[in-house]
């Protein structure tokens, strides 16, 4: 890549720029502010040698980010639970809430959905809660067996003779039934899925502007050139990279400002580019940005700033 050099705007242009617009917001106050008294006031009398105390040389750089807000993280978890454990979890409910705006949820990007529990008849006892099973007791035969001894006539013959009752364990049936182990005698288990909160997605162009001149306009600034990149010239870049080395031969100047301004612009743009959510949309412009300290007769400090070329600038001021 060539070097490029970019024509820094005029001084007096840029001035110029400013005094014409700050003339069609305001007359009054250009009048109260530059006029002289008794005399009828004139903006070719407010010129950037008289008002202009002190310039800085710096610089912007902006590119444009599409942001992805509210991307839904995929899949479902589920839990199957025992039926007294149900009431611990906390769940939740999106039921005709419509879509939830990312930004303000705080919680977990998946949670327990209230809607989706739902009863798992079990396994193991297919969901009558106990097995039966032969009564231990009585071995399954409903009756305790005894032999009972019995003297028989004169001689007192010992005899034994058997006795059953019935198993007090079964109640006589020979069958008891055992609560199951797995279900806890609740018939059934209870199931609920972890899923995605049902964000709003909204994909959203976010202008990205460093300036190393220190500005409260960098807001404005950047806005504005999301709307209106083409009024604006700069110098284009595709990678960081070769833009690093570019900047002072492009500018003509370069200060500490600047340089901290372009790693800090570097830094931001690996991020972005790390950023699952985020895609830079355009290359990255260099601006040339001039800062201009003004003061007024009456002593009033104002700035105004440039950003872009000799050929074509935005002016802004705090004026
Ligand atoms: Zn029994
Ligand atoms: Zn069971």
């Amino acid at each position: 890549m060539p070097d490029v050099r970019i024509k820094t705007p005029n001084l007096d242009d840029i001035f110029e720029k400013w005094k014409q617009r700050a003339v069609r917001k305001d007359r009054k106050n250009m009048e109260k502010q530059f006029g002289t008294k008794g005399a009828i006031f004139s903006l070719d009398a407010v010129s950037a040698a008289e008002y202009v105390k002190e310039t800085m040389k710096e610089a912007a750089i902006y590119f444009a980010v599409k942001k992805t807000l509210g991307a839904v993280p995929k899949g479902k978890d589920e839990n199957t639970i025992l039926a007294p454990k149900v009431g611990r979890e906390t769940y939740y409910s999106f039921k005709g809430a419509g879509k939830i705006n990312k930004e303000n949820w705080k919680d977990d990007e998946k949670v327990p959905m209230y809607e989706s529990i739902q009863a798992v008849p079990c396994k193991s006892c297919k969901g009558k809660g106990y097995i039966d099973d032969k009564c231990k007791t009585c071995k399954g035969t409903g009756k305790i067996e005894e032999n009972l001894m019995v003297l028989e006539g004169e001689e007192q013959k010992k005899e034994k003779k058997p006795f059953s009752y019935p198993c007090a364990a079964c109640y006589g049936t020979g069958n008891r039934r055992e609560q199951c182990k797995d279900c806890g005698g609740h018939k059934n288990m209870y199931k609920y899925e972890i899923l995605p909160v049902p964000f709003q997605t909204v994909v959203t162009g976010v202008p990205i502007l460093h300036s190393s001149a220190q500005t409260k306009y960098e807001k404005e600034i950047g806005e504005d050139l999301h709307k209106m990149i083409e009024e604006v010239e700069g110098i284009r870049f595709s990678e960081f990279k070769d833009l690093e080395s570019k900047v002072e031969p492009s500018l003509g100047y370069w200060n500490k400002n600047i340089k901290k301004t372009i790693s800090a612009a570097a830094n931001d743009y690996k991020n972005y580019q790390k950023d699952k959510d985020s895609q830079i949309t355009t290359q990255i412009y260099l601006f040339p940005m001039i800062q201009m300290f003004c003061e007024t007769k009456k002593g009033s400090k104002f700035e105004i700033y440039s950003l872009g070329s000799g050929n074509k600038f935005m002016v802004y001021s705090n004026f």
